[in-house]
């Protein structure tokens, strides 16, 4: 089965109502459908306001769909919400962190709020795992840009989800850190995670993504493997 499922997807966020109570709002996703499969890492390329974020936060739980269905992991979102919400880590595309915290401690943190017994936290491996091992006990605040996003890469893994869902992961950064990420992005997939991208960058979508499916005016126009995306172009 696929790790995602999306099917006929609507979202229409509530509009201004006008002085006769009519509420034309935005409609940000059309009924869009796709399969990802699983242990690739698929990419959702799209320009800004595409619906990309919509997308992302109606898997996360985070933006109430209108209408349609989306099976995470074999779990139906408004049937199984819980385990489907458990079923994804997501990275999100602002940065938010208590500057006071430790890299150790934000994971610590999140490992509480998972319900996630002592013994059975993995924060230590976490932090090998994106690089931040030596930084365990500096605080976030003095961190650069691109430790906190690794960090924020860490704490979407604290509950060991099968499926990572990043939400343009290298929007605004440098081509050295974009590197970087690719990188751990691939790193996290050669470890059995499947990973979901939004990106803008077509080039982020080539070098990184097996899949890509492109979104515009919240319609979905293609979705391919990224080899014929890119023979087409
Ligand atoms: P809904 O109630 O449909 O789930 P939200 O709760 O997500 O919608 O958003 C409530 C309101 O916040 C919207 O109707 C809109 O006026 C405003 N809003 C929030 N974010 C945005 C945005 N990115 N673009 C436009 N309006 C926004
Ligand atoms: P993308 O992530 O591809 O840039 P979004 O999903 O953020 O696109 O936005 C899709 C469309 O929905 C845009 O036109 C945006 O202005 C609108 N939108 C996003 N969030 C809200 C909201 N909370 N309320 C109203 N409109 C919104």
């Amino acid at each position: 089965p696929p790790a995602i499922q999306i099917r006929d997807l609507v979202k229409r966020y509530a509009g201004v109502k006008g002085p006769n109570g009519e509420s034309e709002g935005k409609l940000a996703l059309k009924g869009v459908s796709f399969d990802v499969p699983q242990g690739g890492i698929f990419g959702l390329l799209g320009p800004n306001g595409a619906g990309k974020s919509t997308l992302i936060n109606v898997l996360a739980g985070l933006v109430n769909k209108t209408s349609g269905s989306a099976i995470i992991w074999g779990f139906d979102i408004d049937e199984q919400r819980r385990n489907a919400k458990r079923a994804i880590g997501i990275v999100p595309q602002e940065i938010v962190f208590d500057p006071f915290f430790t890299p150790f401690e934000v994971l610590e943190n999140q490992a509480g709020f998972y319900g996630i017994a002592k013994s059975m936290r993995r924060s230590e491996k976490l932090l090998q795992a994106v690089h931040l091992a030596d930084k365990r006990d500096a605080y976030a605040r003095t961190l650069s840009g691109g430790m906190k996003r690794r960090l924020l890469i860490a704490k979407a893994m604290v509950h060991s989800p099968p499926i990572l869902v990043l939400d343009e992961p290298t929007a605004g950064v440098d081509v050295e850190l974009r590197r970087l990420l690719w990188e751990l992005v691939q790193e996290l997939n050669d470890d059995g995670v499947t990973v979901v991208l939004t990106t803008h960058y077509l080039e982020e979508a080539e070098q990184l993504c097996d899949r890509v499916a492109i979104i515009n005016y919240g319609e979905l126009i293609a979705n391919k493997p990224t080899r014929e995306m890119v023979d087409m172009a």
